[in-house]
């Protein structure tokens, strides 16, 4: 019985062994794809269309201080912008690429028509009061969109005509920005700003204008002459307006601000008690 037994191990054993070998030669003979260069999904669906928009040209020179030129820098720094959001897998459409002139409508309207994702308006700003002191960075967005803008974002994400709409998208993409590229350039946070300008208050996509710096401040003003200074600059925004992308991606009505109608109730029944006498 002993014996019997140790034979049935043995045999189990080399079964097991036999088999073993029967894999390890099949898995040999396979050829496992090997592995290469992963291309980097960093959008889900399609990738997001930013309009970048170099502030002023043509006639309209924009401010000018300390050998800078407003709408010279503003296109360097948008055509910068441009590159690192194609890096990071956006495409770019620009509203002007060379020096010309284009009115604000005109602008907003390019955003419009192409269906951007976002809106990115590069300027510079000056202070004439207190030139020597003020510097830093600050955005601007419009939360109070014109009342055409605001009908055709309703269509766009099918929000009944009377339900209140409130597009603070802006504000959200303003304060990414300002956050990411002041700590990249260590310049002075001055904040994200609401105003009404025409080119954030009819682009129908979250859009903002970054004032990059302050042209009047001589210590600004000579690191916005340096093009590594502007390249980080740059390289910040486009982080920002990345930043923000993902979280739209993931929550397309993230930002809106929707108000239901109050509803109406009807007076109440009165129903008239009549005392008999
Ligand atoms: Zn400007």
């Amino acid at each position: 019985m002993k014996q019997a037994f140790i034979i049935f191990v043995r045999s189990l054993f080399a079964y097991a062994a036999l088999t073993l070998a029967v894999l390890a030669f099949w898995f040999g003979s396979i050829q496992f794809p090997t592995p290469g260069p992963q291309k980097l999904r960093l959008w889900e669906a399609s990738a997001p269309l930013v309009v970048v928009d170099a502030g002023h040209g043509g006639h309209d020179g924009g401010a000018v201080a300390n050998d800078l030129t407003e709408k010279n820098t503003a296109l360097d720094l948008a055509r910068r912008l441009k590159t690192h959001l194609e890096a990071k897998g956006v495409r770019v459409l620009m509203t002007r690429d060379k020096d010309e002139f284009l009115t604000l409508e005109k602008r907003a309207q390019i955003a419009n028509d192409a269906k951007a994702a976002a809106f990115v308006s590069m300027h510079l700003n000056t202070s004439v009061e207190d030139a020597n002191s003020i510097h830093g960075m600050e955005t601007y967005f419009c939360a109070a969109k014109s009342l055409n803008t605001i009908r055709k974002i309703k269509e766009s994400f099918q929000v009944p005509s009377n339900v209140t709409l409130q597009d603070l998208r802006g504000k959200q993409l303003a304060e990414v920005i300002q956050r990411i590229t002041c700590q990249r350039v260590s310049a002075e946070d001055r904040g994200a700003k609401e105003r009404s300008l025409t080119v954030v208050q009819t682009t129908t996509c979250p859009s903002v204008l970054v004032e990059c710096g302050f042209m009047t401040h001589k210590k600004e003003a000579t690191q916005l002459k340096e093009e590594s200074y502007r390249d980080r600059l740059a390289s910040g925004v486009a982080e920002g307006v990345c930043v923000f992308l993902k979280a739209q991606e993931l929550q397309p009505k993230r930002g809106l601000q929707l108000t239901e109608p109050k509803s109406v109730t009807p007076p109440a029944q009165v129903t008239a008690q009549v005392t008999k006498n």
